[in-house]
């Protein structure tokens, strides 16, 4: 579908061009008009699918559209993700999409692991804040933001932050928001946890849920190997060496063991980096920064990055561990075969963790060849 029937602000769609956005993805086609009529939405579709312009370009329609004098000086909009590499990945987003407005629109990322005076002093005059609850519970507390302004909600990877994990965080912030609002739900993954939150937070919600067709599932090639632990060292070497991989993305279960994976390819000549929760911001930056655009080789990571982050035509994404639920293990390979793109996914398996895989691919409704690697010679 065109962009063209959204009757978007002429900026918008210069915008979209320069992007090389031709023609809005399903789920992109299927929210801009309800979230354009300010209807709550609970959005569901797939990994890489655009869910992040879904929500950007009806907010900056809207942003765009206020007259001057009607400006407030404390945020309109307020997106919540889970990481801090996701808010840096969605402010980029709104960036690119508000370039050459007739007013401009101010969008700031707010996230921990760095000093918050900087953000105290910018966060002023910000019409969209993307934020991590941790840091910007931290603010609001520290009263350098008012929230109380806020029109809009997008909680994105929603399902994660409808989690426990955040739950303490996110209860707190949306008492901080004005009860009237219009809220917006994205995410790949659906859980029990999201079909119970989104009744207290949706008011009346339009769902929207994309289908995937038989061949977009098949953009990533799943494959498998039976391993034991102690060849998963070799057995990786091996493949990013057979197969020329020059970007892949290798998962593991650990920061620890992320750090281990990424010093022995290292050793081994293959350039690798570890990010995981434990690293500092900036190391954590780094890393990914240079991991996409593809100066670096090798990024070992815990399941810290395989939420949302896109990487442009990502070709490979190693499973190093199996994840515990099948949920992450959707995600992680998600990183590879968005928009159009193929991507292949190799998951290393221990026999033991045989049933466990099982559970996985019956939950993803896929099939996954595994090849026995104790007869390959490396
Ligand atoms: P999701 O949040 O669903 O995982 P993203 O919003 O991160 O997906 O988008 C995935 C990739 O697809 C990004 O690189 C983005 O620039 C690209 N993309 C999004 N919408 C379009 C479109 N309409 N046409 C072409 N590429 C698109
Ligand atoms: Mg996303």
């Amino acid at each position: 579908m065109s962009f063209d029937s959204f009757h978007l602000h002429p900026a918008l769609h210069a915008n979209l061009t320069s992007l090389g956005y031709k023609q809005a993805t399903p789920i992109q086609s299927q929210s801009i008009p309800v979230l354009l009529k300010g209807k709550d939405l609970l959005g569901i579709a797939k990994t890489g699918s655009g869910k992040t312009a879904s929500f950007a370009l009806p907010i900056l329609n809207q942003l765009v559209n206020i007259r001057e004098g009607e400006k407030n000086r404390q945020p309109k909009i307020l997106v919540l993700v889970p990481t801090r590499e996701l808010a840096v990945q969605v402010e980029e987003v709104f960036k690119a999409l508000s370039g050459n407005l007739p007013r401009p629109i101010k969008s700031m990322a707010v996230y921990g692991g760095v000093s918050i005076n900087p953000q105290m002093k910018a966060i002023y005059g910000v019409d969209i804040l993307i934020a991590t609850p941790g840091r910007l519970l931290d603010l609001q507390r520290s009263n350098a933001v008012d929230l109380s302004k806020v029109e809009r909600l997008v909680i994105d990877e929603a399902d994660k932050m409808l989690n426990l994990g955040f739950q303490k965080e996110m209860e707190e912030l949306l008492q901080h928001l004005p009860k009237q609002r219009q809220n917006m739900l994205f995410s790949a993954t659906l859980s029990e946890q999201l079909s119970g939150l989104n009744k207290i937070l949706l008011s009346n919600p339009v769902v929207i849920k994309i289908e995937e067709k038989e061949e977009e599932v098949k953009l990533i090639n799943l494959s498998g190997y039976f391993v034991s632990n102690e060849r998963k060292g070799p057995l990786l070497r091996h493949l990013i060496r057979e197969k020329n991989m020059t970007q892949v993305l290798v998962f593991t279960s650990s920061g620890v063991k992320a750090d281990k994976v990424a010093g022995k390819l290292n050793k081994n000549g293959i350039q690798a980096l570890a990010i995981h929760g434990k690293k500092s911001q900036s190391g954590r930056m780094r890393a990914l920064d240079k991991f996409k655009s593809g100066e670096l080789q090798v990024l070992v990571s815990t399941d810290l990055i395989s939420r949302g982050i896109d990487i442009d035509a990502l070709p490979y994404v190693i499973n190093y561990e199996l994840p515990r639920s099948p949920k992450d293990f959707v995600h992680r390979v998600g990183r590879t075969g968005r928009a159009e793109s193929k991507g292949v996914a190799i998951t290393f398996v221990t026999r033991e963790e045989t049933h466990h895989l099982k559970v996985i691919l019956k939950k993803m409704k896929r099939y996954m060849d595994i090849v026995d690697s104790e007869s390959l010679e490396f």
